[in-house]
C-alpha cells in the first residue's frame, strides 16, 4: 500500500491516536516545536536559484562582452598593454554594475513571493488561531473551509458539504464531494481517497476539520513537486517588447559601427585602430543594461506598491494598471469599513432601536424610546438565538488571544465574517451569546452561507432531542422561503398583506443604507436533510435585523481623483439596490446620468441590450458572482481595461477574465487571491488608486531612462560617423567610449528608474494599451536629443582641433568632457514630458547624487596623472572648460526650443 493511501481505511480516532493528538485541543506548542524540527517546515523544496557567483560569471558571457575581451586579446598581442589593461577593467567594472542590478531584481523578486505566503487555521492548545502554513506539523488539527487553498495533506475527520478541487494533483477540474467517514478499503487511487484532502487543492464548498498527515515534500504535492518547480516568468509586455526592440538595436548598432569603421579605414585611418573603435562604440550603442534597468524599476515600484498596501502578484499588472479605464468594486470592506453594527431591528410587526456601537457588547433595546428586554419578547429572543446559532464567527474580548490583536484601543474584537460579529453583538447586548445558548442547543449540520444563495442555515437540536433550522439571509430571498410569520409571538400564515409589509420596512431600512439581514426558522422531525434546499423551505419569518457600514473616510477623495485620472468607478454589489444606492450616492459613484440595475434585471437583459448600456451603469446590486464575468467582458468589448475586485470562491472566473484581477488580502479567501493578479493588503478602494498611480509613475519612469540611454547612444553613434565622414580623426578613442558608457548606462539610468511621480500623473486620461513605447514625445526626445548631443560634442571637437591639429589628445579631451556633461545635463531633461525647468533636478535625490558621482569621476579620469595616458586625456584649460559647458548644455536647450516648435503632445489614448 502506497505511503499516501495508508489512513483512508483507518476509523479517524485511529488516525488521530496514531499522531497522538485529541482532536479537541490540538497539538500544544512543545510538542509542534519538536515535531517541526525533526520533519523541517511545511514548504516545498524551492527550484534551482542561480547563486550569486553564477550570476556574476554570467555577466561575461554576454557575446557584447566576449567582443571587447576578444578585442583585448588583439590589443595585447599587438603590444598595446595599457588599452588592454584598460580595456579589462572596464568590461569588469561594467560586469560588477551588472551583477548589481540583476542581483538587486532577483532580490526584489523574491521578496514579492514570500510576501504571498499562504496561512492556515490551526486548533493549539484548544484554541483556534491562524498561522503560517509552513508552520504545521503533522498532527495539526485543522479547519478547512470553502475558498481554503489546503495548506497540507489531511485526513479528514469531519467534512460538512465539502468539496475540494483537485485539478492540481489528479487534473479532475469538477470537485470531488470529501467525507469524514472511513473507506472500506485502503489502497485506492489519488482521486478516489475521499476521506483526504491534499496540499495544493482547493475548497471550493463547505467546511471541514482534519489532522496533518504529512507535511512537505513528504505531501502527494511535494513528490511531484518537480514537476511543477519550473518557476514562471515574471516577464510584462513591455519587458518582452523591450526584448525584440534590443535584437533590432543591436542589428542597426553593428550596421551603423561597420559603415563607420569602413569610413574611417577609407579615409586612411589604422586599420587596428578603427577596428578597436568600432568594438567600443557597438559595445557603447547596445543598451544592454536596458532589461537590468527595466526590472528594477519595475521591482521598486512594485515595493512602493507594498508601502501603499498593494501586493503585486503578478509583474505584468503593473503595466497594465497604468492603462486601467474602469474600476469595478465590490461594496462591503473595500467602499465600506466593514465594521457593522446592527441598529434596527424589525419584529413582531415593531421597529426596535439598538444603541451603541463598534464591537462593544454594550447598549439597549428600545421601542419608542421604551426599553425592551429581549427575555420579555419572545419575538426578539428568538431572533437573536437565530442571529447567535446561525453563525460561525467569535466575539473575543482584548487579550483573549493576546499577541494576534493588533488595534489596542479596541477591547473587543471578531474572528470572521464582520456581518455575523455585528450579530453576535447585538445578542450580547441581549444576553443571548454563545456561551449560554450552547448548553441548549448543539449544532447537528451547517448549509453554509454562498454569496449565490444569499443565506446560510444550521440545523440545532436540543437536549429533548428536538430539532430545528435556523436560517439567516438577504431578507427578499429568505422571504420567499417562508409560509409563516411569528406574529404576536405566535406563528401565523404569511399573507400577502404581512409579506408586502415586510418587503416595505425592508426597503424603509435600505434607504438609509443599512445593510439587512432576515432570520427565520422550522421545526424539523427526522434526521438531517443532505440538501439545503430540503432545510431552507416552509420557513416561519422572525424579522429584519438592520446594521450600519459606514463608507471608508478616504474613499471619497480616492473616487474623486480617478475621476480626474479618466478612469469609472462602478460599484458591483450582493447587497439591496437601495442601500447600494444610498452608499453610491453618499461616495460619489453615482450621478445623475448613472444607472442601476439589478442581478435579476441583468439576468433578462438581452446582450445587445446591456452592451449598449454599460457605459452607463454605475451601480449593479443583488448580483451574484456570475454577472461578475457579463459585466468585465462587455466593458472589455468597449474597449475598457478592467479592473475587478473579488473575495469569494465563485469571484475567481471574473477576477480572472479581467485585466487586473484584484483580490482581498483580509476577507479574501485564497482561491480569489490565486486568481489575482493584485491583492490589498487592507482591503481598501483607495490602495486600488494608488497602485494605479505608481503603476502609471513606473511607466514613465522606464520612458525616461529609455530616452536618456538610447538618445545618449544616438549621439555616440553620430559623433563618431560624422567625423569619418568629414575626413577628421577620431574624436573619441575607444577606452573613452566604454568609459562613456559605463558612467551613463550605469547610475543615472538606474537613479530615473527610481524618479518620484509627476504631479499630474493622475490628470491624465489612462494610456492605451496599445502605445509604442515611444510615443508621446519619447521618439522625438531621443532623436532631437540625441542629433544634438553628437553635434555639439563634434563641434566642440572640431574647434580646439582646428585651432591645433597637433594636439589631436586635447580636442578629445574635449570630445570627452563635453559627450560626458551633455548626457549628464540631458538626464534631467528626461524627467519631466514638459521642458527642463518644470521639475526642481532636487527632487530626485539619488540622480543628483549618481550625476556628481559621475561628474567627479570625469574630473579623476581627466586630471589624475596616472589614469591620464590611460584615458588619452590632458588637463583643460578655462576656455576649454567654458567651450564643453556652452557644448554641453547646448544640446538640452536648443532641442527645448525646438520642442516648443512641435508642442509635445501630453494626452494619451484614444478614450480621451
Ligand atoms: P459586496 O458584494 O459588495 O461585498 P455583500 O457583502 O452584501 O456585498 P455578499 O457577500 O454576496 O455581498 O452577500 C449578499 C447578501 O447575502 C447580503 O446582502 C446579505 O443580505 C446576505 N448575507 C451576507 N452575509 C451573510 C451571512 N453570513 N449569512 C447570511 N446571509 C448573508
Amino acid at each position: 500500500m502506497s505511503e499516501g493511501s495508508r489512513f483512508v481505511d483507518w476509523e479517524s480516532e485511529r488516525v488521530a491516536s496514531y499522531f497522538g493528538v485529541d482532536p479537541d485541543m490540538g497539538l500544544d506548542e512543545a510538542e509542534t516545536r519538536k515535531r517541526r524540527e525533526k520533519v523541517g517546515p511545511n514548504q516545498l523544496a524551492e527550484g534551482q536559484k542561480v547563486s550569486p557567483v553564477v550570476m556574476l560569471i554570467n555577466q561575461f558571457k554576454d557575446f557584447m562582452v566576449l567582443v571587447l575581451l576578444a578585442a583585448t586579446l588583439v590589443s595585447g598581442l599587438l603590444g598595446e598593454y595599457t588599452d588592454a589593461v584598460a580595456i579589462i577593467a572596464i568590461v569588469v567594472l561594467n560586469a560588477i554594475l551588472g551583477f548589481v542590478q540583476e542581483f538587486r531584481a532577483e532580490k526584489s523578486l523574491s521578496a514579492l513571493k514570500k510576501l504571498s505566503a499562504p496561512t492556515a487555521r490551526v486548533k493549539r492548545n484548544g484554541r483556534w488561531m491562524r498561522i503560517p502554513a509552513s508552520d504545521l506539523v503533522p498532527g495539526d488539527i485543522i479547519s478547512l473551509e470553502s475558498g481554503d487553498r489546503i495548506p497540507a495533506d489531511v485526513r479528514l475527520i469531519h467534512a460538512e458539504n465539502l468539496y475540494i478541487e483537485e485539478s492540481a494533483l489528479t487534473g479532475e477540474s469538477v470537485p470531488v464531494n470529501k467525507t469524514d467517514a472511513r473507506l472500506p478499503q485502503g489502497d485506492v487511487p489519488l482521486g478516489d481517497r475521499k476521506n483526504m484532502a491534499y496540499l495544493g487543492t482547493m475548497a471550493v464548498r463547505g467546511t471541514g476539520i482534519g489532522v496533518v498527515v504529512h507535511t512537505g515534500m513528504e505531501t502527494e504535492m511535494g513528490r511531484i513537486a518537480h514537476l511543477i518547480q519550473s518557476t514562471e516568468t515574471m516577464q510584462t509586455p513591455l519587458q518582452r517588447r523591450l526584448e525584440q526592440l534590443g535584437k533590432i538595436l543591436i542589428v542597426v548598432a553593428l550596421a551603423l559601427t561597420a559603415v563607420v569603421v569602413l569610413t574611417g579605414i577609407i579615409h586612411g585611418h589604422e586599420a587596428y585602430k578603427m577596428f578597436l573603435a568600432g568594438v567600443s562604440l557597438a559595445v557603447a550603442a547596445i543598451p544592454e543594461g536596458l532589461p537590468a534597468i527595466v526590472t528594477i524599476a519595475l521591482a521598486l515600484g512594485v515595493q512602493r506598491m507594498i508601502k501603499r498596501q498593494a501586493i503585486v502578484r503578478k509583474l505584468p499588472s503593473v503595466e497594465t494598471l497604468g492603462c486601467a479605464s474602469v474600476i469595478c468594486s465590490d461594496k462591503t470592506g473595500t467602499l465600506t469599513q466593514n465594521k457593522m453594527t446592527v441598529t434596527h431591528i424589525w419584529t413582531d410587526g415593531r421597529q426596535v432601536q439598538v444603541s451603541g456601537s463598534g464591537y462593544e457588547p454594550a447598549g439597549e433595546f428600545t421601542i419608542q424610546g421604551q426599553k425592551v428586554k429581549p427575555a420579555s419578547n419572545p419575538a426578539l429572543k428568538r431572533l437573536l438565538e437565530v442571529a447567535v446559532l446561525c453563525n460561525n464567527a467569535e466575539l473575543l474580548r482584548e487579550g483573549e488571544k493576546g499577541k494576534l490583536l493588533r488595534r489596542k484601543q479596541e477591547k473587543w474584537r471578531v474572528d470572521g465574517d464582520p456581518t455575523e460579529g455585528a450579530l453576535l453583538v447585538v445578542g450580547a447586548k441581549g444576553e443571548v451569546t454563545q456561551e449560554r445558548l450552547s448548553g441548549d442547543w448543539k449544532r447537528v449540520k451547517e448549509y453554509p452561507f454562498d454569496s449565490e444563495r444569499k443565506m446560510m442555515s444550521v440545523l440545532v437540536e436540543n437536549r429533548k432531542g428536538e430539532r430545528m433550522v435556523f436560517s439567516k439571509g438577504a431578507p427578499d430571498v429568505l422571504l420567499n422561503k417562508c409560509t409563516h410569520i411569528l406574529n404576536n409571538g405566535r406563528k401565523t400564515p404569511l399573507t400577502d398583506a404581512l409579506r408586502s409589509q415586510v418587503t416595505e420596512t425592508n426597503e424603509q431600512l435600505a434607504s438609509m443604507a443599512l445593510r439587512n439581514l432576515a432570520f427565520a426558522y422550522r421545526e424539523w422531525k427526522g434526521a438531517e436533510p443532505q440538501r439545503e434546499s430540503a432545510a431552507e423551505r416552509e420557513l416561519v419569518f422572525v424579522g429584519l435585523a438592520g446594521m450600519i457600514d459606514p463608507p471608508r473616510e478616504e474613499v471619497k477623495d480616492a473616487i474623486r481623483t480617478c475621476r480626474r485620472a479618466g478612469i469609472r468607478t462602478v460599484m458591483i454589489t450582493g447587497d439591496h439596490q437601495i442601500t447600494a444606492v444610498a452608499i453610491a450616492q453618499q461616495l460619489g459613484i453615482l450621478t445623475d446620468r448613472g444607472l442601476t440595475v439589478t442581478g435579476s434585471e441583468l439576468g433578462r437583459m438581452g446582450d445587445q441590450e446591456f452592451q449598449k448600456k454599460v457605459n452607463d451603469i454605475h451601480v449593479y446590486a443583488r448580483v451574484s458572482p456570475e454577472h461578475k464575468l457579463k459585466i468585465v467582458k462587455a466593458l472589455q468589448k468597449e474597449g475598457h481595461v478592467v479592473a475587478m475586485t473579488g473575495d469569494g470562491v465563485n469571484d475567481a472566473p471574473a477576477i480572472k477574465a479581467s485585466d487586473i484581477g484584484i483580490a482581498m488580502g483580509i476577507t479574501g479567501t485564497d482561491v480569489s487571491k490565486e486568481a489575482s493578479s493584485l491583492v490589498l493588503a487592507d482591503d481598501n478602494f483607495a490602495t486600488i488608486v494608488a497602485a494605479i498611480e505608481e503603476g502609471r509613475s513606473i511607466y514613465d519612469n522606464i520612458r525616461k531612462f529609455i530616452s536618456y540611454l538610447l538618445a545618449s547612444n544616438v549621439g555616440e553613434i553620430l559623433v563618431m560617423f560624422m567625423a569619418m565622414l568629414a575626413g577628421l580623426p577620431l574624436p573619441l578613442v575607444p577606452i573613452q567610449i566604454l568609459w562613456v558608457n559605463l558612467v551613463t548606462d550605469g547610475l543615472p539610468a538606474m537613479a530615473l528608474g527610481v524618479d518620484p511621480a509627476e504631479e499630474d500623473t493622475m490628470d491624465r486620461q489612462p494610456r492605451n494599451s496599445r502605445e509604442s513605447i515611444f510615443a508621446r514625445g519619447v521618439g522625438w526626445k531621443i532623436l532631437t536629443r540625441g542629433l544634438m548631443i553628437g553635434a555639439c560634442t563634434l563641434g566642440a571637437f572640431w574647434m580646439v582641433y582646428n585651432e591645433a591639429p597637433d594636439d589631436l589628445v586635447r580636442a578629445q579631451s574635449v570630445a570627452f568632457a563635453t559627450l560626458v556633461m551633455a548626457q549628464l545635463i540631458y538626464v534631467f531633461d528626461c524627467r519631466s514630458s514638459q521642458s527642463i525647468f518644470h521639475r526642481s533636478p532636487l527632487s530626485n535625490k539619488p540622480l543628483v547624487l549618481a550625476v556628481l558621482s559621475s561628474v567627479m569621476l570625469l574630473f579623476g579620469v581627466m586630471y589624475y596623472p596616472p589614469l591620464q595616458p590611460v584615458f588619452h586625456t590632458v588637463s583643460l584649460g578655462f576656455r576649454e572648460w567654458a567651450l564643453v559647458i556652452v557644448g554641453s548644455a547646448l544640446p538640452t536647450i536648443a532641442a527645448g526650443l525646438l520642442d516648443t516648435l512641435r508642442p509635445v503632445r501630453r494626452l494619451a489614448g484614444s478614450r480621451g
